[in-house]
């Protein structure tokens, strides 16, 4: 929806996929908490509503925000050629690159995306992860809609590597830590909140909140007493 809408509404309508920690995953209490869930929680503060967080596929996300069953994507979402052609993104607001993650004990340390070849390899559908193994053809690709699946089908020796963003691969090694990061490959990677193509006015609101966030209060109290 427009600032109006989502004003008139009183809510804040995010899609996220939360297998993805410490961006966005389920806690013990069967909540949605995380990095980004705290990001979409500011931009509905700011805006004086209700935050209201919608669990999909991460492929699902996309056509989600253009049918309009979500006013914004804050799911760790790179920002790329192809998905900006369909849709609006912020402001950068993290970094991120591709990791390698194997089981531990058994002596396969892929070093390359080239040390995959002839290898089971599980992503998540949709991601650029998919994008950087499906590339290789000699890549046995298999596509999950969750990270917990992916990794559990590591655990169970049906692949032997699991391809993921850097920041969530390490989350998920010190949560596992029979698995390991046996490489990180260099794709130069950053997020970005998705906003519908048109959507202008939420765009700039949303720029606005995440730019804000990487002000100092230091920076913040030279803006109020010495600018404009
Ligand atoms: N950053 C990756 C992408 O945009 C993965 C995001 C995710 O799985 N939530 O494709």
């Amino acid at each position: 929806g427009t600032l109006a809408e989502i004003k008139e509404r009183g809510k804040l309508i995010i899609g996220t996929e939360p297998t993805f920690p410490p961006f966005e995953y389920v806690n013990e209490k069967n909540e949605i908490v995380g990095f980004d869930i705290d990001i979409a929680q500011k931009i509905a503060d700011e805006l004086g509503v209700e935050l209201e967080i919608v669990n999909l596929p991460f492929d699902s996300l996309i056509p989600a925000l253009m049918s309009d069953k979500i006013d914004l994507i804050v799911a760790g979402m790179t920002i790329t050629e192809e998905r900006a052609k369909v849709i609006d993104f912020s402001i950068p607001y993290f970094n991120a690159n591709q990791a390698i993650v194997v089981r531990g004990n058994e002596g396969f340390m892929p070093a390359t995306l080239e040390d995959l070849k002839g290898k089971r390899v599980a992503v998540q559908l949709g991601t650029t992860g998919d994008l950087v193994v499906s590339d290789i053809k000699e890549i046995m690709v298999t596509r999950f809609q969750k990270f917990t699946d992916a990794f559990l089908e590591l655990q169970n020796k049906r692949v032997d590597a699991v391809v993921l963003d850097e920041a969530v691969a390490n989350a998920y090694v010190k949560t596992f830590p029979k698995f390991v990061v046996s490489a990180i490959i260099d794709t130069g990677e950053k997020y970005g909140i998705g906003v519908k193509k048109g959507n202008t006015e939420l765009l700039e609101f949303v720029n606005t909140v995440v730019s804000n966030l990487f002000k100092s209060p230091y920076d913040l109290l030279v803006e109020k007493w010495f600018e404009e």
